[in-house]
């Protein structure tokens, strides 16, 4: 790992659109959330990074629950070159529309929205969370909000399906991380393209990014059909190496097609607090090289991958000018009291003690 480059040159205002906020206490360094992910922003040459809280299902660390929306908004506050999307939070699993009265997504929408959120982040497409929540995409729990959404032209980051291999391929680590999708358990790959396809034919200009590259690294075609039905449609191109693999097999149709999409890409890495600041550096450097040189580098998954060496001016909106536009430029401020009032409201949802001690002490101290 001898060989960076210092990432984004002759970009202005580079922003990593996708990065979350796994635990809220990095115990190898002793150090809480608070600033943990300023190092990574400077040290790679960001302006800007964007969090994408999740909150929801049960999984491991218990950190991800709506707490981890509250953290975010307390960075967000704290460092002011920081962007957060919100997500939504369910008071039990399968989710019940009855069960909800009073914090219904819609209602959802509007307090993060209020505090000062970017956006929404969405995990609801990933199979494992998918069917924990137990609704498809295109059905009723989702409407109202998705229309919502629709029209205050939130921007919504949405992970949905996950690569073809999950449903195909049971590796060990697949099978124990619940993530393989081939036990007739879950929806079909297919399937989720359709749910996804049917929100958009209901809400077409819904300001829909969708993460990794909606997983259609082999069926680029099929996104073509997309952008093309539905203007607001964009997608990350936060790996998943495995895109990056199939983006390297057909070098010149990939080029034609990120150049003419140029507005509907928008640049993540997946990064997380706490950090792995090689790592950062190295995915940044690699998707910037990817996209604006023409070099032969050994790249995800140990595969060696050829760049495709975009004009200055598509970098420019890859890296940065997309989104910021689509966030409005610069990020939202958080509002104290809609805040507070919202800690006030879910605390009990909070499920560590030493994390809703330090929330509370925050609040004191800051709101
Ligand atoms: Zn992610």
């Amino acid at each position: 790992m001898s060989d960076y480059i210092k990432p984004f040159p002759n970009i202005e205002n580079p922003i990593d659109g996708h990065i979350h906020m796994h635990r809220w206490y990095d115990e190898e360094n002793e150090i809480d959330f608070s600033h943990g992910l300023e190092e990574y922003r400077c040290e790679c040459g960001l302006k800007y990074i964007a969090l994408a809280p999740l909150p929801s299902g049960n999984a491991i660390p218990v950190s991800r629950d709506v707490s981890n929306n509250i953290i975010c908004a307390f960075y967000k506050l704290m460092n002011k070159d920081t962007f957060s999307y919100g997500g939504y939070i369910y008071p039990s699993y399968p989710a019940k529309k009855e069960e909800m009265a009073g914090m219904e997504l819609s209602v959802q929408h509007r307090e993060l929205m209020e505090i000062g959120f970017d956006g929404i982040k969405m995990l609801e497409g990933k199979p494992n969370l998918y069917t924990l929540v137990g609704s498809p995409l295109d059905g009723e729990l989702f409407d109202g909000v998705f229309d919502e959404m629709e029209k205050a032209g939130t921007y919504v980051l949405m992970h949905a399906r996950d690569p073809e291999c999950f449903w195909t391929e049971p590796t060990e680590e697949r099978i124990a991380k619940k993530w393989f999708y081939g036990n007739g358990e879950y929806p079909t790959y297919n399937e989720m393209f359709d749910q996804i396809e049917n929100v958009l034919k209901k809400h077409p200009k819904l300001n829909l990014c969708l993460a990794h590259f909606f997983f259609l690294g082999e069926y680029p075609e099929k996104l073509e059909a997309l952008f093309e039905k539905y203007p607001n449609l964009t997608v990350d191109n936060t790996p998943g190496g495995e895109m990056y693999i199939s983006f390297n097999k057909r070098p010149e149709y990939y080029r034609a097609f990120f150049e003419k999409y140029a507005d509907r890409v928008i640049f993540g890495t997946d990064m997380d607090f706490p950090v792995h600041l090689e790592a950062g550096k190295w995915l940044c450097d690699r998707q910037y090289r990817y996209f604006a040189t023409d070099e032969t580098l050994m790249s995800f998954d140990d595969h060696k991958i050829t760049g495709i060496k975009l004009p200055s001016e598509c970098l420019q909106k890859i890296f940065s000018s997309n989104l910021l536009s689509k966030l409005g430029g610069a990020p939202k401020e958080i509002n104290k009291a809609a805040l507070a009032r919202y800690i006030e409201k879910y605390k009990h949802l909070i499920r560590d003690e030493k994390l809703y001690a330090l929330i509370e002490k925050l609040s004191k101290e800051l709101l």
